[in-house]
């Protein structure tokens, strides 16, 4: 609990965006799920959520756009499906807190539906900014384990630097990066993809594959040990070799206009390009920060959304609070 009987009228915590650097996918399960070992890389592309102390009882949303990648925000959702709402919802059930009052605003700059965990950047800040507004005190393993109830990829949004996840992404591993990692994304023009919609169509190609004589796809049950090599020692060439997301094949038959953009990319000189998690945001990896930047130069005079960014990053964090 707060012991200094002043709470503040409002807090803003800052969460990250994420990239998977590698991504596998198991077969779909029968609860409808499917497995995963993720290697998470959280980027300095950051959501802020300023949760305000609100003059009447309620939740409420408000979604302020642009950023470097001038995100539209149209689209996402202002009320009780917001993720932000349903994390200060699930917070004050949890802390027996009644009629909760907060005004929630967000300012996004992660692509909206672009397969980085804006969403669950969000879900995050919004925990930690709501449990630092009303004084709920709760500790870092009681806000997992409401932050892995929100959505599977909220916990590493929370903790940020780089993880593998595994069951659906949420049983998270701290993985050592110390050296930063400098990538290039590329937002897509068009909609994003809808992740539900992604697991479908790859659950179809894979099914048309095993049809022919293809075998199943395998339990994931670990991360590729290369990938973890080369994140420790900050080996960006190495890493290029071996980056992988078994999601891709299915983003890219949504979305086909992202290979052709794919091939820019790597002509323009990335390292490896990459779909990041369900898409369609594309992730670049750049041999150093001066590579990245380049990159981000040369795709935008060809008329694409880039940016230049690092990781991993830290993850949630406050940054201000008013009293
Ligand atoms: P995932 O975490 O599944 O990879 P994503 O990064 O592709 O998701 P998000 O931007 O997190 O996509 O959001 C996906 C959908 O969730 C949006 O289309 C929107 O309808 C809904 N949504 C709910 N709350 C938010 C939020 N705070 N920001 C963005 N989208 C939200």
């Amino acid at each position: 609990m707060n012991t200094s009987g002043t709470r503040p009228a409002s807090v803003t915590v800052s969460a990250p965006g994420k990239i998977n650097v590698s991504l596998q996918v198991g077969p779909l399960r029968p609860d409808g799920y499917h497995a995963v070992a993720s290697v998470y890389l959280a980027l300095d592309l950051r959501e802020d959520v300023t949760a305000a102390a609100a003059p009447r009882p309620g939740i409420t949303v408000c979604v302020e756009g642009g950023g470097p990648l001038q995100i539209p925000v149209d689209g996402i959702p202002l009320g009780p499906d917001n993720l932000v709402a349903r994390a200060a919802a699930a917070l004050a059930a949890h802390a027996g807190i009644a009629d909760p009052a907060v005004e929630l605003t967000i300012t996004k700059r992660v692509p909206v539906a672009g397969g980085m965990g804006g969403g669950s950047a969000d879900a995050a800040a919004a925990l930690l900014a709501c449990n630092l507004l009303w004084g709920t005190g709760l500790d870092a393993a009681e806000l997992r384990a409401l932050a892995a109830g929100l959505g599977a990829d909220v916990p590493f949004a929370l903790a940020g630097g780089a993880a593998v996840g595994l069951g659906v992404g949420d049983l998270l591993t701290e993985v050592p990066a110390e050296t930063p990692l400098h990538w290039v994304l590329v937002a897509s023009s068009g909609s994003g993809l809808s992740t539900p919609a992604v697991y479908g169509r790859l659950d179809a190609l894979r099914a048309e594959a095993e049809a022919v004589g293809a075998a199943a796809a395998p339990e994931p049950d670990a991360a590729d040990p290369r990938v973890l090599e080369a994140l420790r020692t900050g080996n960006a060439a190495a890493l290029a070799g071996v980056i992988t997301n078994d999601l891709q094949p299915a983003a890219l038959s949504l979305a086909p206009e992202l290979e052709q953009v794919l091939q820019r990319g790597r002509a323009l000189g990335a390292l490896a390009g990459i779909v990041s998690g369900s898409g369609p945001t594309l992730a670049f990896l750049a041999a150093d920060a001066g590579s990245a930047a380049r990159l981000e130069a040369a795709l935008r005079s060809e008329g694409h959304n880039a940016l230049a960014v690092h990781g991993p990053v830290a993850g949630a964090q406050p940054t201000a609070s008013k009293t």
